[in-house]
């Protein structure tokens, strides 16, 4: 193959297991995606390492490369700690987008990795302008570049749910953190 028909490297900041078969299809039209999880926001441990379980099982099943960050939990709370009580897609959220994509943002700098996004607009219950946002600030601090997307638009939440369904994906009912799981 020559350089010409070789597609970019995208970093894809993965969420979860269920968020990833829709946006992994998407990007892969212009992009090879290179999967990245980490998310220490994720609690308590048993459903960290099932969310670990499911993401590695859609790698090895689709041949795209993953590569997991650690678990981070001490980090997170240290990171959010006094917005406990806050809603979600408030201030806790904002500091915990922060987080990971930082982390990513990292991992593709020393990848030599051009260009990063996230699952994580999936979600009807994200705000996709805030975390571009984010994504944007932090990778301008690692010399890479934010892809700006919304990935639940164009009927993609749906698509996502129903490509979760087809790979018999384990569906969490809450966000990730203790406190998104209280509410
Ligand atoms: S609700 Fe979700 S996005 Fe917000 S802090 Fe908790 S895990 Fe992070």
């Amino acid at each position: 193959m020559n350089n010409l028909s070789q597609k970019p490297q995208v970093l894809l900041h993965v969420c979860c297991a269920p968020c990833s078969p829709y946006v992994v299809d998407l990007l892969s039209q212009d992009y090879t995606p290179i999967l990245y999880f980490y998310n220490p926001n994720i609690h308590p441990h048993e459903e960290y390492a099932l969310r670990v379980d499911e993401i590695e099982r859609f790698a090895r099943g689709t041949g795209n490369a993953l590569y997991c960050g650690d678990e981070d939990t001490d980090l997170f709370f240290d990171a959010v700690r006094g917005y406990e009580n806050e809603p979600e897609k408030g201030k806790r959220c904002e500091i915990c987008f922060k987080l990971r994509l930082d982390k990513a943002c990292t991992f593709a700098q020393s990848q030599n990795i051009k260009y990063v996004t996230t699952t994580l607009t999936v979600s009807p219950h994200k705000c996709a302008k805030t975390i571009n946002r984010i994504g944007a600030e932090t990778a301008a601090l690692h010399n890479v570049i934010f892809l700006a997307e919304n990935f639940k638009k164009n009927d993609g939440f749906r698509k996502t749910v129903q490509m979760a369904k087809q790979y018999s994906f384990y569906r969490q009912n809450y966000c990730g953190c203790i406190f998104s799981k209280k509410n």
